[in-house]
């Protein structure tokens, strides 16, 4: 940064000029500013393209300081009328990354939609790298991390220019991560910090690097991940890149945790606190209240420990509907990619029919007239053949997700759910329980009452326990008379009260059947959760299975909650329970 007013000084043309500020956008913002402000007073030495370059460079100073209203239209302008293929491109990732960071999902997956589609076309390297990481990092939001990867592995670092060498490292090994768990000693890892830091480009280098801390402290060496942590806290805070300042505390706080360390953890967690803008929630601020909370409760002060409980919640609510938007917004996106496809295509046959026409016609063959009416009988096919597809399509769409008998999620769709929720929980550090629910002797209804009576009680069941479950609860259809509930940043005695709160309002329910018929059913059930079974749905629900075996051959109309490993289920005894004041 100290060499700013050298670079001033120096008679460099514009293309020299623009060249070096594509440069040091990232890298030494105070040279960026000053050479964009030394090309708008030589603006007349500009040619049309260079001034088109200048502006993106506008739109990227204004990205910098977060200024979405300023920077969109500038790019929406050189997207439209530049007429640079390449910077229009560019324009495009950049316009993505700042319609995502304001939460305008739906505009980013549509623009993000545009850049797949125009990807094959993209001719300049720099372009076609940035554009690429603009598409991994929606992918990413979306939550289709296989389809991200998919696109990361395109990225080609080794033989990218200067400026994009460490960004394509980076944004490879991220999307690498959320596959797989990384060793905080994996080589590709290793190789993307050492050429981000070569490469001086510290934001990506400090991105890297507080992954590797965290990836320490989870290996069970918070000792480590300290020392990391201390080494790059200068370059952060040099960098003055907010959610690294917040991430560095909160991976500190949760390092002094593992240690043991509470009073150490807590400054850092109110450091990381006091460093977040307190109206926004983000994932380092949702942490720290947790651990605030955990730790607070350690140290008996309950009332503290409420109030941060309370903030933690929120933000967990706030974080989940986020995902859920995100969620919906890429589902709509690739349903209108869909439906423009498929009515391009109807589009197309209805035209190559017409020729057709046309040319019998001009042939003017007695024979010709049995093909036109042929032929417009296929064309009658066709659009009735759109209509119902359409039709399908959208009746699909409705059944994809939900049971068609009590309207909750479907078996296939609650897994996928479930599979993201858990996802993100283990990213956030938040646990969840997984119950597996079973109405006890169901089969006697349909053999007293016929299957239609059997029907209506399932769904009845179903508003029972809908009745007693919070909004950010998940409840799925598994199959038969069988459910399965997701309780995201439940403990396990929330979970096992929440639970029993279930089975008593079933036991105490009369299901009404008809006018005159109302039965009694029962449900036994399993609780597992992710700190005895790990974050994985499958081991999960095995253990949460296993549970309810337990509850099965315990007398039914009971609780069962898996042990470590999914080991010896035990059964809760209510009134123990109670008397111990869980
Ligand atoms: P247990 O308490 O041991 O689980 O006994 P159960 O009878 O509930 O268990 P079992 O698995 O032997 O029988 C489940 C029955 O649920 C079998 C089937 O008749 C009934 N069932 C499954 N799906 C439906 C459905 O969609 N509608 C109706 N009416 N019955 C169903
Ligand atoms: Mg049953
Ligand atoms: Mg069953």
């Amino acid at each position: 940064m100290g060499n700013a007013e050298a670079v001033v000084s120096e008679p460099g043309t514009p293309a020299v000029l623009l060249a070096q500020a594509d440069r040091f956008q990232l890298t030494d913002r105070a040279n960026f500013a000053t050479i964009l402000s030394q090309l708008h007073r030589e603006q007349s030495r500009l040619s049309p393209a260079q001034r088109w370059h200048l502006r993106y460079l506008d739109a990227c100073l204004a990205s910098l300081e977060g200024n979405l209203a300023k920077e969109e239209p500038i790019l929406r302008d050189v997207i439209e009328h530049s007429g640079d293929a390449a910077l229009a491109t560019r324009a495009t990732a950049l316009l993505i990354t700042g319609l995502a960071i304001g939460h305008h999902y739906e505009a980013a997956f549509k623009l993000a939609n545009t850049l797949m589609v125009d990807l094959p076309q993209v001719k300049d390297s720099n372009a076609h790298a940035q554009a690429l990481r603009a598409i991994v990092q929606m992918l990413d939001l979306a939550g289709e991390p296989d389809q991200a990867l998919k696109y990361a592995q395109q990225l080609d670092p080794e033989r990218a220019s200067p400026e994009n060498r460490c960004a394509n490292y980076s944004y490879k090994i991220n999307a690498i991560s959320w596959s797989v768990t990384l060793s905080s000693n994996d080589p590709g890892l290793r190789r993307a910090i050492a050429v981000c830091l070569a490469d001086k480009q510290d934001v990506y280098a400090n991105t890297l690097r507080l992954s590797r801390a965290d990836l320490l402290s989870d290996e069970g060496h918070p000792d480590q991940a300290i020392a990391l942590l201390k080494r790059i806290e200068p370059s952060v805070l040099r960098s003055g890149f907010q959610p690294h300042i917040s991430g560095l505390d909160i991976s500190l706080a949760q390092a002094y945790v593992k240690l043991g360390k509470d009073g150490d953890a807590r400054r850092s967690a109110l450091a990381a606190v006091a460093a977040s803008d307190p109206k926004s929630f983000t994932w380092p601020l949702q942490t720290a209240y947790e651990l605030l909370y955990q730790i607070e409760k350690r140290a008996g002060d309950d009332r503290a420990a409420l109030a941060y409980y309370e903030k933690y919640v929120r933000q967990e609510k706030a974080a989940m509907d986020d995902t859920k938007t995100r969620a919906l917004a890429f589902q709509m996106v690739r349903q209108q990619v869909l439906d423009k496809k498929l009515k391009l295509e109807a589009l197309d046959k209805k035209n190559r029919v017409l020729e057709l026409r046309q040319e019998l016609a001009s042939k003017a063959q007695e024979t010709s007239r049995l093909y036109i009416v042929l032929l417009s009988l296929v064309l009658v096919f066709i659009g009735l053949w759109t209509v119902r597809l359409k039709q399908s399509q959208l009746r699909f769409r409705r059944m994809a997700r939900h049971d068609g008998l009590t309207g909750v999620f479907n078996r296939q769709h609650f897994l996928q759910e479930s599979g993201r929720i858990l996802q993100r929980l283990q990213q956030a550090g938040a646990g969840a329980c997984l119950v597996v629910l079973d109405l006890d002797h169901f089969k006697r209804i349909n053999d007293t009452y016929g299957h239609a009576a059997g029907d209506e009680a399932l769904r009845r069941a179903v508003e029972v326990c809908r009745r007693e479950l919070r909004t950010s609860d998940l409840l799925g259809r598994l199959g038969g008379e069988e459910f399965g509930i997701l309780m995201p940043g439940c403990s396990t005695e929330q979970g096992v009260e929440i639970a029993t709160r279930i089975r008593r309002a079933l036991a105490g329910a009369l299901l009404k059947l008809g006018p005159e018929t109302a039965v009694v059913v029962s449900a036994s059930l399993g609780l597992a959760h992710t700190t005895a079974s790990s974050y994985t749905f499958q081991k999960l629900i095995s253990h949460a299975d296993a549970a309810l075996y337990r509850a099965k051959h315990g007398g039914r109309n009971r609780l069962a909650v898996a042990g470590a490993g999914g080991n010896a289920p035990v059964l809760v005894n209510d009134e123990v329970r109670d008397a111990v004041g869980a």
